[in-house]
């Protein structure tokens, strides 16, 4: 359903006129495992995104409605349920209560909503979801905040309502994307600056559609206690390191004697992988696609043989990718041990680009990929 079928269908069953609010899903270019050492990411927003129509009530009810799920709830705002965890509306309900603790006051309103973010596939639906829930319900209660308040205050509801442990970069990316752009985004300061993808370029996201139970926590946990292993190796000789975004690779070289041969690898990729992101923005700024790509290639080794957060079908598939012709490089994004590949690939190879990646990933592995062929998009906002 796009926005003006949106609009329609949400006006005929209010009975009543409608704004339209939209916000992206995302891809992570570089930067992963990042945040929680202060350091850079690169995500962009893409031209997949959820809609949401809207309009004020005159009772205190707020009704949820999602065309795609085919469902309809009605919360009262009076006393909202905390208990939605495990059903689409819990992301909404999180955002609602989350607003309420800033002291945000959320107006009665009937939410319709739509998207074209494939869900659970690694492009962010839920944090596309809670941006356009937080955008409508801010315009309809006549309250503006920066986006990067939006993206905290939504990261707490994924955090503290949904209990899912996500960091803050799929929110700030939904919310404060640019077109014809990719962030670089300082997961300390909660700044960024932009980076240029040419219009000739796409993001092609290939799903290699497993996920190794490995991403359940256990391998989350070690990597992230590794991580701060390695942190406190360096804080103890470098004075005001707190964390592996203070660190540089001679630093770590020199700690490398008082630290484990896992922290040492998972700092080596973590603080390159930082740095890739602002070697990354200088080569778009220079128009180097070439470099870029090559530093693409270089984060997944890094990825795969640093970090340990690959798996054989992903690198099946950054190997097909990044041999493509038009390709000029592909990594493993996301969290790991699974998820997806994405590849920068010229707009005209594209087409050509995605027949062989199911192809020769089908032909490896038995598995048919599901593949997404993005633009860059805009941050969120009402449509007019
Ligand atoms: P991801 O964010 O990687 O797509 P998640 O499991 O974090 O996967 O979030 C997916 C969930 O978000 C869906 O199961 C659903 O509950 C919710 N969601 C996302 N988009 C929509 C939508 N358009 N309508 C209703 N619920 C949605
Ligand atoms: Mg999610």
């Amino acid at each position: 359903m796009n926005a003006t079928e949106l609009k329609t269908f949400h006006e005929s069953a209010e009975g009543t006129s409608a704004r339209v609010f939209r916000a992206p899903g995302r891809v992570n270019l570089v930067g992963e495992h990042t945040d929680y050492s202060g350091g850079f990411c690169m995500p962009a927003a893409i031209n997949f995104e959820t809609l949401i129509a809207a309009s004020l009530r005159a009772d205190r009810i707020l009704k949820l409605t999602s065309v795609d799920f085919g469902d309809s709830v009605e919360i009262d705002l009076d006393t909202l349920p905390m208990d939605r965890q495990k059903h689409w509306s819990g992301y909404v309900i999180g955002v609602v209560w989350s607003l309420r603790q800033a002291g945000i006051e959320v107006p009665a309103a009937s939410l319709t909503i739509t998207g074209n973010v494939p869900l659970g596939a690694g492009l962010s639906s839920s944090a596309s979801l809670e941006i356009a829930t937080g955008t409508a319900l801010l315009a309809l209660g006549g309250n503006s905040i920066t986006g990067a308040k939006l993206a905290r205050l939504c990261q707490i509801a994924e955090n503290d309502y949904m209990g899912a442990p996500v960091g803050i970069m799929d929110q700030f990316v939904s919310a404060n994307g640019k077109a014809g752009n990719a962030l670089i985004l300082d997961t300390r300061a909660l700044t960024f600056d932009l980076a240029p993808i040419p219009p000739h370029l796409r993001l092609v996201i290939a799903n290699s559609m497993v996920k190794h139970s490995l991403a359940d926590g256990g391998a989350y946990a070690s990597r992230r206690r590794e991580v701060e292993e390695g942190a406190a190796a360096i804080a103890a000789y470098k004075p005001g390191a707190t964390q592996l975004r203070d660190a540089t690779l001679a630093d770590l070289e020199v700690c490398k004697p008082y630290m484990s041969v896992e922290a040492y690898k998972r700092s080596r990729h973590v603080i390159s992988d930082s740095q890739r992101v602002l070697d990354g923005a200088e080569m778009l700024r220079k128009g180097d696609i070439e470099g870029f790509g090559e530093m693409l290639n270089d984060a997944h080794r890094s990825y795969r043989d640093d970090f340990e957060a690959s798996c054989p079908e992903c690198d099946i598939l950054q190997v097909i990718g990044q041999t493509q012709p038009g390709c000029y490089g592909s990594r493993l994004t996301g969290g790991g041990f699974g998820g997806c590949v994405v590849s920068v690939v010229e707009a005209e190879a594209s087409d050509a680009f995605v027949a062989a990646i199911k192809a020769e990933y089908m032909a490896q592995t038995s598995i048919h990929p599901e593949v997404y062929v993005c633009a860059t998009a805009d941050g969120a906002g009402e449509l007019s």
